[in-house]
């Protein structure tokens, strides 16, 4: 079966949906989107403190990192959204930015246009940012950003301990100065997840010009002339399809998902091509390399207060949900967090604590009886723009996008 559309693009997650939603703007423009998971009903999508109950079920990918020869050889456990919306319809919903060092990096490192001033209109632009407009913020955008409905007491204590310690308090933690500590932002509206899907992919649905097919996944781009011209994929009963594209194919499967579909397509390093039994077509060694995340170390409490989300899955608890979508079912867990310095003199903040109201050891599965909470330090990028710049780096060694010689 074989269709044709102006754009193709490969996944319906974070990227996926802005770039449907935006490209579509244009009523000229037809545009497909191919999604592998299913639509996005689940109420373990809608429900924030539900998001957990997403893990290792059909709608994530359930990745695993293979050995880690700096973890004594562990595997870790890399969930990623398969539905509508990607990993946006699984996330833990903060609204956090990047530094703006982070930005500023990546203009250094080789992409102009990328640095802080250049992306903060754009970071308004796409904002409804509900405690309202500012210098940094924006309303009116098709993101929704909302102060936590109901956090927990012991968020309270947690941001009182931290500033007890001489950590200022931040209250808001998406202005250029991030150092501190604060509530979190929540992308979420009147206490339910506000995904990508919600925000750019339902609009873009009601327009003639968008089509949108969950349950479809890509298995290659189809080369020609050494463009793409279109995607291989296949229905959920295994039938293929070819899609083609009259102006762009653009890939948005996610940081695991775009490379692996790259490679499948004969796009990456020769060698490691070969070995795998497909054709390289075009040699690019950086596809599939280089992928950094952040570390995340976390520590369990118990607590003697009443007070963390124990008690969500009770009763009352849904009760309250379900008729004012109040209570501690809009608890997006990572209610609170800090920025901090390990030393003086450093350009930016080098540890992110983030606070949970939970018991979230073994990301969520491991259960405890009776109230808890959890705090994790997280490392931010290890140095600002290193990230970026050991992209361009590895794509100006492999020449990034030049023909093989065969
Ligand atoms: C558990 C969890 C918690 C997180 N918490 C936060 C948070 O609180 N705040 C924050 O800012 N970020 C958070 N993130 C990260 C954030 O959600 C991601 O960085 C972001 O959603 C990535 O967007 P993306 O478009 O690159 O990929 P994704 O949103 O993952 O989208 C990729 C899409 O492509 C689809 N796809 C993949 N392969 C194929 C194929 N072959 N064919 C068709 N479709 C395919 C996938 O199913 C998916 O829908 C979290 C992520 C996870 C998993």
């Amino acid at each position: 079966m074989e269709e044709s559309f102006d754009y193709v693009i490969v996944g319906a997650g974070s990227a996926g949906c802005a770039v449907a939603g935006r490209l579509s703007e244009d009523p000229e423009a037809s545009v497909l989107v191919l999604e592998a998971g299913g639509r996005d009903r689940s109420p373990n999508i809608k429900i924030p403190a539900a998001f957990s109950k997403q893990f290792k079920t059909k709608l994530d990918w359930d990745y695993s990192s293979g050995p880690e020869p700096h973890l004594d050889g562990r595997e870790v456990y890399v969930p990623r959204g398969k539905s509508l919306g990607g990993s946006s319809s699984m996330n833990a919903m903060m609204y956090v930015r990047g530094r703006p060092l982070d930005y500023d990096g990546w203009r250094e490192a080789g992409c102009p246009g990328w640095g802080y001033e250049d992306v903060l209109p754009y970071f308004r632009r796409m904002e409804n940012n509900e405690p309202g407009a500012s210098e940094v913020h924006g309303v009116g955008g098709p993101v929704n950003v909302a102060d936590q409905r109901d956090p927990r007491p012991l968020t309270k204590r947690f941001l009182e301990a931290a500033q007890s310690t001489g950590i200022p308090a931040n209250s808001d933690i998406n202005s250029p100065e991030q150092d501190g500590v604060g509530m979190t932002p929540v992308s979420q509206r009147k206490g339910r997840r506000w995904s990508a899907a919600d925000a750019y992919l339902r609009p873009a649905m009601k327009r003639s010009n968008v089509t949108v097919k969950p349950k479809a996944q890509v298995l290659e781009v189809v080369l020609e002339g050494g463009r793409a011209t279109g995607v291989r994929w296949r229905d959920s009963r295994g039938r293929p399809h070819l899609s083609r594209a009259q102006r762009e194919v653009v890939l948005c499967a996610g940081a695991i998902g775009s490379p692996q579909i790259l490679m499948l397509s004969g796009i990456g390093p020769a060698d490691e091509l070969r070995s795998l039994g497909i054709e390289p077509r075009v040699e690019s060694p950086g596809v599939g390399d280089n992928l950094q995340d952040h570390p995340f170390f976390l520590l369990c409490y118990e607590c003697t207060e009443p007070e963390s989300l124990a008690d969500a899955e009770k009763p009352k608890a849904l009760l309250e949900y379900v008729l004012r979508r109040r209570g501690p079912l809009t608890s997006n867990v990572g209610e609170g967090m800090a920025f901090i310095r390990s030393r003086p003199g450093l350009p930016a903040a080098d540890i992110q604590l983030l606070f949970g109201p939970a018991y979230y050891h073994d990301n969520g599965f491991d259960v405890h009886e009776g109230h808890a909470f959890s705090l994790a330090a997280a490392l931010p990028p290890p140095q600002p723009g290193a990230a970026a710049a050991a992209l361009v780096r590895s794509r100006r060694q492999a020449g990034a996008g030049r023909q093989p010689p065969r």
